[in-house]
């Protein structure tokens, strides 16, 4: 597969408004504004940092994933994310490769992209996204 960059970092937090002090009024990153993915119980916002971005993820839910997330392991570091240029052909790639994955086929995440997730168990403990943006 053709992984072109780091496309962002997700952080798992109590609440983004909290979020932003750090990241957005000590760092200095510019808040893109914040998008809810209901699918997936979650409010998003992006922090650009060069080519890649800060995703800050709060739960809009108890039962959502990264309220379980933040349950099981605190807040903090969630996922990775790489922008491939086919996520169709990667996942196929990491299907013949007897990757676990926890999407079988893309869905749709914050900005339109196309994401999918491994599981972490086949990362070494890391929870990674692929990515494909248009
Ligand atoms: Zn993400």
């Amino acid at each position: 597969m053709k992984i072109l960059k780091i496309d962002h970092l997700g952080i798992a937090v109590n609440s983004i408004d909290e979020g932003k002090n750090f990241w957005s009024d000590v760092l200095g990153l510019e808040f893109e504004g914040a998008e809810t993915v209901q699918e997936q119980k979650v409010t998003t916002a992006f922090f650009p940092v060069g080519e890649s971005e800060v995703e800050l993820l709060e739960s809009t839910a108890p039962d959502g994933p990264v309220a379980k997330f933040i349950e099981k392991k605190g807040t903090g570091f969630q996922h990775i994310a790489f922008r491939v240029a086919d996520i169709d052909a990667a996942l196929e790639e990491l299907k013949e490769k007897d990757i676990q994955l926890i999407d079988q086929t893309p869905r749709i995440g914050a900005g339109g992209a196309r994401i999918a997730f491994l599981h972490p168990k086949a990362t070494g403990g890391i929870l990674v996204e692929l990515c494909e943006r248009s």
